[in-house]
């Protein structure tokens, strides 16, 4: 048995050389992308129909040159191992605050749990959203997970960043494990239901009664609440049934570049 043990280890290490020399390989060829300018920032709306308001999210691309379009669940796991995915988020927080200044629309930029747990996270955003203006137009898209190891650090550094005018979001909601009183304790402005829980709104029993009890959290803690992975009338018509006013998905817009959404939402920016 012994020997057995052993040899399972020995190939169990082998296959964490290989992987990380694997990750190694496409970090580096991210830093060459991110260089070479091949990363673009897309954009998707996020709907507020009673406000009649519409705001953005920005979801990174990888145009290859060789592999073609890389979606971002293909890197920004790997990304997260490495200082790389420090790289990735500032390029996509400078383009949405360039997205955001031209159209005076907010927008919404994914932080990675391994950025916003970085000591200096705050202070490294603050430096390029260095004015009030720049930073009332930004929104940080986090995990329900972010806080759980030091809820101290964590809500100071929202703070910090609340007090200059940035907003947070809890993305992916309902998916994680925090509790509704550690929930209220955040300086949080908006709660993300997860496409997950839309896509299967009519076939779950569950889903529907977990989607009824987020808005009612929203409504109570003062929350915005809107639905992601929207892509249907009957999700729109549930979803509003339940008291959700708020919708992202493919049903209004996919993700695309800032020209086309200048262009396709001119009369909504210049009006
Ligand atoms: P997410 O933050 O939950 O983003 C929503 C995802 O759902 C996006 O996928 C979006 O394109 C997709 N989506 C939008 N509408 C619909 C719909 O109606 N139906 C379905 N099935 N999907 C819809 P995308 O762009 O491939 O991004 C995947 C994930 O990658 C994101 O999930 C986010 O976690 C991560 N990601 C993307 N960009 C960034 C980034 O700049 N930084 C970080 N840290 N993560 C990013
Ligand atoms: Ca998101
Ligand atoms: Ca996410
Ligand atoms: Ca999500």
């Amino acid at each position: 048995a012994q020997e057995f043990i052993e040899k399972s280890f020995h190939q169990l290490n082998l296959h964490k050389k290989k992987q990380s020399t694997k990750d190694a390989i496409i970090q580096e060829e991210i830093i060459d992308g991110l260089n070479r300018n091949e990363f673009r920032t897309f954009f998707q709306p996020k709907v507020f129909i009673r406000e009649k308001q519409i705001e953005f999210e920005a979801l990174i691309r990888w145009f290859h040159p060789e592999k073609g379009l890389i979606p971002p669940d293909k890197f920004i796991p790997i990304s997260e191992k490495s200082f790389v995915i420090h790289n990735l988020t500032k390029k996509v927080l400078k383009d949405a605050v360039d997205f955001s200044q031209k159209t005076n629309t907010k927008v919404s930029v994914n932080i990675s749990p391994v950025v916003f747990q970085n000591p200096n996270f705050s202070k490294e955003i603050r430096k390029i959203l260095n004015t009030r203006e720049i930073a009332e137009l930004i929104v940080l898209e986090i995990t329900e997970g972010i806080a759980l190891d030091n809820f101290k650090v964590a809500v100071n550094k929202m703070k910090d960043l609340n007090k200059i005018g940035v907003e947070f979001s809890i993305d992916d909601f309902g998916i994680g494990y925090s509790s509704l009183s550690y929930l209220e304790k955040l300086p949080i402005a908006e709660l993300k239901i997860d496409k997950l829980f839309v896509r299967n709104i009519h076939t779950d029993k569950i889903n529907p009664l977990i989607i009824d009890f987020v808005i009612k959290v929203g409504k109570i803690s003062g929350f915005k609440v809107i639905a992601e992975g929207v892509e249907t009338k009957d999700h729109i018509k549930t979803l509003t049934s339940l008291g959700c006013h708020n919708f992202q998905g493919y049903y209004f817009d996919k993700p695309q570049s800032a020209d086309i959404i200048y262009e396709k939402y001119s009369s909504y920016f210049y009006h």
